[in-house]
């Protein structure tokens, strides 16, 4: 059986620099907000090509935080209104109305699963205040349509680029510094995973940096001083080391991802599925590799019955959950296909090309 994601086999090559790192962590017995969190966070910085990076507790605060230094500047008000992908993962969304701001949702580009820009303009109203685009499955936005459309309208450009660590435009700048700010998730399962919940802010604004410091530690200045009403949103010293080691071996790993995509693209030839469109191979860290079929849960079941496990990113779009009831009127046929289409096929650093030439090989006698 070839499991979709096996994460003790992923960080398997890890666990030697991890053993040696946790007993010199012991050894110091600093938790919280040590100097291997500043390491991490320059580190981190420096690999996305930002001014700053802030270190937080995981993906969906990361958002958070953003959307409350933005309230804090005064820049974003209760109910202004927030651009964001329809087929995003939930999370998404839930920064945007946990912040007290409205999600409008984009229907996407059936192809790349990305923003379809075309739907963004007809739908900026003057409430509109900012985009956050997200980079699905790893793959690029298109960055100057919404870089354009921001300047246009005068809307903050945000990025969700939990599932982008590492992707990279073709002007040579990184997720994470292809906005105002960037949030993003080192969720276990992400290109670069914790061994928990992790996540970081990225910047070039350091007027937002400075109020990040304080809004992910209870809004403090000082010990017994505090200036905004804050969260406990840090992040943890221990991850931080973990994050340190891995980060290393990010490149190394996107580029397997890569390659082993790249065969996917190349071999998988079925009247049956369609592939995902990649106009740049470079601008992808395939976080999922997402092929679509009609009678997609049949093929999954096909899939499972010759051995491979398969996943659904994601199988109920946002506005059809139940949380969001108030959305669930609303129609947008391109997420609502999609997530009846769509079907994830394994793919990590784990992954041997035996076992995809395994996927392929089951996938191609599909009938
Ligand atoms: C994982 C993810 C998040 C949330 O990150 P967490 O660390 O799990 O809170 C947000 N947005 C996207 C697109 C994600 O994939």
């Amino acid at each position: 059986m070839i499991k979709f994601l096996d994460l003790k086999l992923v960080n398997q090559e890890y666990n030697g620099l991890f053993k040696d790192a946790f007993g010199e962590f012991l050894n110091k017995g600093r938790y919280i907000l040590g100097d291997k969190l500043l390491t991490f966070e320059k580190e981190f910085a420096q690999y996305c090509g930002t001014k700053f990076c802030i270190g937080v507790s995981n993906g969906l605060d990361a958002l958070k935080l953003i959307f409350e230094a933005y309230k804090v500047l005064g820049i974003l008000r209760n109910g202004d209104e927030v651009l964001v992908p329809a087929n995003t993962y939930i999370a998404s969304v839930l920064a945007i109305s946990n912040s007290g701001l409205k999600p409008v949702f984009i229907d996407p580009d059936i192809d790349t699963y990305n923003i379809n820009t075309y739907n963004i303009e007809k739908l900026i109203t003057l409430k509109t205040r900012a985009i956050l685009g997200v980079h699905l499955y790893g793959g690029l936005y298109d960055v100057i349509k919404l870089e354009n459309i921001s300047k246009k309208y005068n809307l903050l450009l945000i990025e969700d680029a939990a599932q982008a660590h590492g992707a990279v435009f073709k002007d040579g700048r990184k997720a994470g510094n292809l906005s105002d700010i960037a949030a993003f998730s080192f969720y276990p399962t992400k290109n670069l995973g914790a061994l928990g919940d992790a996540g970081a802010i990225t910047t070039n604004n350091e007027n937002l940096y400075q109020n990040l410091l304080k809004l992910r530690n209870y809004g403090r200045i000082n010990t017994y001083e505090n200036n905004l009403k804050g969260f406990n949103n840090r992040l943890d010293e221990l991850q931080a080391i973990f994050l340190s080691i891995k980060l290393r071996y990010l490149d190394r790993d996107n580029t397997k991802l890569r390659d082993l995509a790249k065969y996917y693209l190349d071999n998988i030839k079925s009247e049956f599925i369609q592939l995902p469109k990649v106009f740049d191979i470079k601008q992808h860290v395939f976080h999922q590799f997402v092929i679509r079929c009609k009678d997609r849960d049949r093929l999954k079941k096909y899939l499972l019955n010759n051995g491979v496990e398969t996943m659904i990113h994601y199988p109920v779009p946002v506005h059809k959950q139940l949380a969001y009831s108030e959305f669930n009127n609303l129609e947008l046929p391109i997420s609502e296909t999609l997530s009846q289409d769509i079907l994830s096929l394994p793919l990590n650093t784990s992954l041997s090309i035996d076992q995809i030439k395994h996927i392929i090989l089951v996938l191609n006698s599909y009938s």
